[in-house]
């Protein structure tokens, strides 16, 4: 029978009530589920140590040899088990915890045992805690030939018995079914081309590997598939898409945007802006719907090319909106943007949750009717009851905070689908992008401005403090502003906050003659409101506060941001927060402190700021250091299926020429009709099932 129509509670050691475990703890239903549900780690268990050969610092090891006695020590919660193990020679303390009546029957002295563990350092002895014991006759192959899977599980799952021991033991005999051939989820031209393993191999050794050497082969071929499904997929999506969506033609440049460029401009386009703008021209003017993502620094002029933009919808007969994720930052592009128009005589307006209601009927009305040209808000205007006459382009800024639903609510405000600009401050590393946004374009804003200064980055010891106070002093004399930033994180937010009052008072009392403010999350409302417009009037000096200023505060004559405990802080956090200054004229300083004694990856962080300004850089060394797990939790929620094996942080080389293959396999067989491609077919729809919700958009 195909190991997909196997129910897993008819496995050998499974049964109804670790088959519930499975599948509430891990979703996993069918015996495929299971071999498809790959080990997070192998320990080498090709060699047994002598005791004596036990040092402070040492892997997994494996022991030959009997326990000479049982000792049980202390009461109740504090009850321990000890048994003296010995290898002929020397002794070991092997320790329990738990479970201690089922081992003192389960296993007896003087019997022949293998334990394996890691061995810690007590009281200037080892021991092992929790060693697993298999009798030396009883151990499965796995343990014979070297490589033991290490599987994840769940507190609850062990709980009920299915540690990942358990998982090994039950996916053991399975294998023997896979080795009868399992047929092959990749094209034979494919895997031929590639020099991959093939699925009934890589499903053997990803389990049980031979070696090493097949181990990696194995993982090979089972990453690729991953990463060529997730980009057919993708691809084939935006294919669908573009055969079935028109898009409006913007087929010229007329006076609203010629006249802004002569008259409203005040200052050249960088270079980046024109290229970006020529993309997106070619896009509006494809007859395809457009779908680009616009990734550039805090300040590289992301604004501006959204009004250029829309100044095309509207010189072509279409509206525009821009929608932003906050009431500040919609607010802030109001004003901007009006301010950018001037006396254009191009209507914009403002739609967000504190619009009041008569001002909002107007605002409908003049939507409808086609006389507002431009409206800029919140998640408010993707409500149903506000209608356009005619919808041809919405920019979305900070799109990672929309979700899939709400974008594709924005189709449905016209007979055709406007075009999509997502816009984002947020550099998103090239190999998440192609997949999360695989069917995104992608333009790039890689150049600021001309004249500004980059900022300059500095790592200091908390030690430095008196310096660092000279530093303010003189900052401040010469007519700047300070933003000193304390970390706020739930966990230990009472201790946080003491930090921030205890910081606040400290800077109060060295210096007398500043005035200073202090802004944080627990503020009421009008509180906080008037602790920020002391700063932003230049009426206080010093600014310290929580990392609520994250976002949407803009203050230019602010020079330099100080970074309490820095290395609480992750690095694409790091750069939100030195964004908030090198906005004006001035050079501007960035201060990270520390503490003395650093991880090598928080070094690492601090060593990155202060090298590089690029938020791009940032984002991929903070993919490499972090491993992607952080970003791809909020990224999975974009792709079509998750990863199980492959790593993005790792695997982009293979991410691009599994994508590149996908894209050759679509150019010549684009519905995936020919009988080679089949396979392709069947396991996609079979991928797609196992996933809810997939969207029609990105
Ligand atoms: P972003 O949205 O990408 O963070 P903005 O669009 O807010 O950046 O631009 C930052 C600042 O730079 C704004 O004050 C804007 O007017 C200005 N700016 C934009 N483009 C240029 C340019 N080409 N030359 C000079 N200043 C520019
Ligand atoms: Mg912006």
């Amino acid at each position: 029978m195909e190991l997909s129509m196997q129910s897993i509670t008819y496995l050998q050691g499974v049964g109804p009530k670790k088959a519930t475990l499975f599948a509430s703890e891990l979703g996993l239903q069918t015996a495929e589920d299971l071999v498809r549900y790959y080990p997070y780690k192998y320990v080498d268990r090709s060699r047994f140590y002598y005791l004596h050969e036990i040092n402070g610092n040492m892997p997994f090891i494996q022991v030959k040899g009997h326990i000479i006695r049982f000792e049980k020590i202390g009461e109740g919660h504090q009850q321990r088990l000890l048994a003296i193990f010995t290898d002929g020679k020397d002794t070991i303390e092997l320790i329990w915890f738990k479970g201690i009546k089922f081992i003192i029957e389960k296993y007896k002295t003087g019997i022949e045992y293998v334990i394996f563990g890691k061995p810690a350092a007590f009281n200037g002895k080892f021991n092992i805690l929790h060693p697993e014991i298999d009798l030396v006759t009883a151990l499965p192959p796995a343990e014979q030939m070297g490589l033991q899977p290490f599987y994840n599980t769940t507190e609850k799952m062990k709980a009920g018995f299915l540690n990942s021991k358990a998982i090994q033991n039950i996916i053991y005999p399975l294998l023997n079914q896979v080795k009868q051939g399992v047929s092959d989820t990749l094209p034979a031209y494919i895997i031929k081309r590639f020099a991959l393993m093939n699925l009934t191999e890589s499903l053997v050794n990803v389990h049980f590997p031979k070696n090493a050497h097949a181990l990696n082969k194995a993982r090979q071929r089972l990453k690729f598939e991953e990463l060529f499904y997730i980009q057919l997929s993708i691809l084939r999506q935006s294919k669908w898409r573009e055969q079935n969506f028109k898009g409006f033609v913007f087929s010229k440049i007329g006076d609203n945007f010629n006249s802004f460029y002569t008259n409203c401009l005040p200052f050249e386009l960088t270079g980046a802006q024109k290229r970006v703008l020529r993309e997106i021209r070619t896009d509006v003017g494809s007859g395809r719907q457009m779908n680009r993502l616009l990734q550039g620094d805090v300040g590289s002029g992301k604004t501006l090319v959204a009004l250029m933009s829309m100044l095309i919808a509207i010189d072509n007969g279409y509206q525009a909106a821009l929608m932003a994720p906050t009431e500040i930052l919609a607010n802030q592009h109001f004003v901007t943007i009006k301010e950018f128009l001037g006396d254009l005589g191009v209507k914009v307006e403002l739609l967000t949750g504190s619009t009041r209601p008569k001002a909002r009927e107007s605002l409908h009305e003049q939507l409808r009717s086609g006389e507002m040209k431009i409206l800029i808000g919140t998640h408010a205007l993707i409500e149903d009851t506000v209608q356009f006459q005619n919808l041809g382009l919405v920019v979305i800024d900070e799109q990672h905070r929309f979700g899939v639903e709400q974008r594709s609510k924005l189709w449905k405000k016209n007979i055709q689908p406007p075009h999509i600009l997502v816009m984002t401050a947020t550099p998103i590393p090239r190999t998440l992008a192609m997949t999360l946004y695989g069917d995104l374009r992608v333009s790039v804003i890689d150049e600021l401005p001309p004249g500004r200064k980059p900022i300059q980055t500095f790592h200091h010891y908390q030690t430095k403090r008196l310096s660092i106070n000279q530093f303010i002093a003189k900052q401040v004399t010469e007519g700047r502003q300070i933003y000193i930033v304390y970390p706020l994180i739930q966990e230990s937010e009472k201790m946080d906050l003491q930090d921030l009052e205890n910081g606040y008072d400290y800077i109060r009392e060295t210096f007398p003659q500043y005035k200073v403010c202090k802004v944080h999350g627990k503020l009421k409302a009008v509180e906080k409101e008037y602790q920020m417009q002391q700063f932003v009037s230049g009426n206080a000096q010093i600014m310290v506060a929580t990392t609520v200023i994250e976002v949407g505060v803009n203050v230019p004559n602010a020079s330099v941001m100080i970074i309490e405990n820095a290395e609480r802080f992750g690095l694409s956090q790091l750069h939100q927060l030195r964004g908030r200054v090198g906005r004006g004229a001035d050079q501007s300083y960035c201060i990270l402190l520390t503490g003395y004694k650093l991880a090598a990856e928080t070094r690492k962080r601090m060593e990155i700021m202060v090298r590089t300004n690029d938020g791009f850089e940032i984002s991929e060394a903070d993919l490499q250091l972090r491993g992607p797990g952080d970003i791809e939790g909020k990224a999975q929620s974009g792709m079509p299926f998750e990863l199980k094996i492959a790593n993005l942080a790792q695997d982009g080389k293979m991410l691009e020429i599994a994508r590149q293959v996908a894209i050759e396999v679509l150019e010549d067989d684009s519905d995936l009709a020919k009988p080679e491609n089949y396979v392709l077919t069947h396991q996609l729809r079979k991928l797609k099932t196992n996933t809810l919700n997939w969207g029609v958009i990105s």
